[in-house]
């Protein structure tokens, strides 16, 4: 591993650990040139089933789009960084489950939706009640961002 402040290659690790429910190793290092201390993190790579659009076209997996999706129910909630990583781990590891090389988009929509009720009873229901709507979570994000911008009022605090 590369030092990521002088470039050098001679780093150590110092110690590593298991996080997200052992899904990724969370590395510290230090760099044997310049002393700095940096964190890496190792996850699996695993091939992720392509997406069946309800028009029928086929769409690379993107944990970019499922993590905002996420993030968006999740939003001012009390959910701790480590408890989504790991709901996104679960998300992947149902649709790999699967063992299929392709499935409908809805199936990733289903699985946000128990991974939410796990996690947070508001999200759950802000997701469900707009995802059920919508044909993928591409469009229920975008429905998310049309709700926030066209509302003036301030967020209420519980
Ligand atoms: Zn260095």
């Amino acid at each position: 591993m590369r030092c990521p402040f002088c470039g050098t290659q001679d780093t150590k690790v110092l110690d590593s650990r298991l996080v997200s429910e052992g899904a990724q190793v969370r590395r510290r290092r230090a760099c044997s040139h310049c002393q700095e201390r940096f964190t890496t993190f190792e996850v699996a790579e695993l091939q992720m089933p392509k997406l069946i659009k309800n028009d029928g076209s086929r769409e690379a997996f993107d944990e970019d789009k499922l993590r905002s999706g996420i993030l968006k129910a999740l939003e001012k909630r009390p959910v701790s960084t480590e408890a989504i990583e790991t709901a996104i781990t679960h998300v992947k590891e149902r649709l790999q489950a699967t063992g299929e090389r392709e499935l409908p988009s809805r199936v990733i929509g289903e699985a946000v939706m128990e991974a939410l009720k796990g996690l947070d009873q508001v999200a759950y229901v802000r997701f469900a009640s707009v995802y059920r709507s919508f044909k993928d979570i591409s469009e229920f994000r975008d429905e998310i961002d049309r709700l926030e911008n066209s509302n003036n009022t301030p967020p209420q605090e519980n």
